[in-house]
């Protein structure tokens, strides 16, 4: 039986993720599983998968879980040292698959243990690439993408060498506005920010695809993941949401990872990798689709995408800027205290701004240095929009 553990449980990749290993509970040993404010689910899964520990992320929450676990053998725990208590505890296969940067410590402490590292927070990657990558050379351990468009270039790759690719084309659907008229998008409110046109994701990650800062994110993990240049990578934008990614060689050859829009795809790619295992995803009809589009982004649409290149080519710890930046400023939106069109333009300020801090932005990239850099953005963000506000 394999050891496994899921960070972000409850949430959508998590519950996909709990979706599979349901399917074949004699296969999998679950050691952890970890959520956040939704403790219900969190506990009943725990009980059902006999996990040895269940964590929530938040301390005051700790009783809440303990009367939810209540006369089942499996143990409750509470906040961040808690989870990483649990992230050490040994497993073959680890999920990581928590929102935001919180994601970056379980993964780091996960692969000091040796655990293949199924990652779907992308964020860890854009905060700390060289610090994570470095994590798993150092320990022998492996991590495999989960993100769809990464799960499909990896699949592009098996069997090719990274010097022989010319360029990596990530799609996107283009979110919930991509028609919309540009002066609309000020107005755009959260209920509209928060439909997405073909995949059912998280609340955050569906706002994030509409502004297209998914996508930027995307780019960025393109880059630390597969090693790529900037230059080499491309994004296209896909209403079909059909084409996952591309990979093209030096030969011209295009290989395209073509599949319906089910993240159990890449979920179960990465958890019986090298193998392949019969998935319960629906099976693309081509002809029932008839037909795949494709479109260059429009840069007054998603001025996220440009922000992603500014980052890469500053380098240092600007992706953890970048990210913290980018989640302080959904905070704001989501919370109703900033415009849709906000968004991008206070990443840019907290960018310029903090760019130019070479003692901070070029320091060793360290947990602790990511995270003082990753504080100081989302103050920067606050103050960019008090100021805006005010
Ligand atoms: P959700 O918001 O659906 O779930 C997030 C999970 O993290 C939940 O278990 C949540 O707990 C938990 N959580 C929330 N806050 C914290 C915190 N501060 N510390 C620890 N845990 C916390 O997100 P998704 O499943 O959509 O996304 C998860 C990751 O996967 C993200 O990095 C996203 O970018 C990536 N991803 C998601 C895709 C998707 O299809 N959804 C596709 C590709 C990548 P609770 O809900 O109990 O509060
Ligand atoms: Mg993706």
């Amino acid at each position: 039986m394999r050891k496994i553990s899921i960070f972000g449980a409850t949430g959508s990749i998590g519950q996909n993720t709990i979706d599979l290993i349901r399917r074949a509970p004699g296969d999998y040993d679950t050691v952890a599983l970890t959520g956040g404010g939704n403790i219900a689910r969190l506990a009943a899964d725990a009980i059902e998968l006999r996990a040895d520990v269940a964590v929530t992320a938040f301390p005051n929450r700790l009783d809440d879980l303990r009367a939810a676990l209540a006369g089942s053998d499996v143990e409750a725990a509470a906040g961040p040292e808690a989870l990483l208590e649990a992230a050490a505890r040994p497993a073959d296969w680890v999920m990581s698959a928590i929102i935001g940067a919180a994601g970056l410590a379980p993964g780091l402490k996960a692969l000091e243990q040796g655990a293949t590292l199924a990652l779907a927070n992308k964020e860890s990657l854009v905060c700390a690439g060289q610090l994570l990558l470095n994590t798993a050379r150092q320990h022998n351990a492996r991590i495999l993408p989960v993100d769809s468009e990464h799960s499909a270039v990896f699949q592009g790759m098996v069997g090719e060498k990274i010097d022989e690719v010319e360029r990596i084309i990530i799609t996107a659907s283009g979110g919930a506005f991509r028609d919309w008229p540009l002066e609309d998008l000020p107005k755009a409110s959260l209920a509209q920010a928060s439909s997405h046109p073909n995949w059912d994701m998280g609340q955050r990650i569906t706002i994030d695809s509409a502004s297209m800062f998914n996508k930027a994110l995307e780019v960025i993990e393109t880059r630390e993941f597969f090693g790529v240049s900037p230059s080499q990578i491309e994004v296209l934008v896909h209403p079909e949401s059909l084409v996952h990614a591309l990979v093209g060689f030096r030969d011209g050859a295009l290989m395209a990872h073509v599949g319906a829009p089910d993240m159990r795809h890449a979920i179960g790619y990465a958890l019986h990798w090298p193998e392949r295992r019969d998935l319960p995803v629906a099976r693309l009809d081509l002809a029932l689709a008839g037909q795949l589009n494709f479109r260059a982004p429009e840069q007054a649409r998603y001025p996220a995408l440009r922000l992603a290149w500014q980052v890469m080519e500053r380098g240092g710890m600007m992706g953890a800027v970048f990210n913290a930046a980018k989640e302080r400023a959904l905070d704001h939106f989501i919370a109703g205290q900033c415009r849709f069109t906000d968004m991008a333009d206070t990443v840019a300020a907290v960018l310029e701004h903090m760019e130019a801090q070479s003692s901070l932005i070029d320091a060793a990239m360290t947990l602790d240095n990511v995270s003082q850099v990753d504080h100081l953005a989302r103050k920067g963000a606050d103050d960019v929009l008090k100021q805006r506000a005010g």
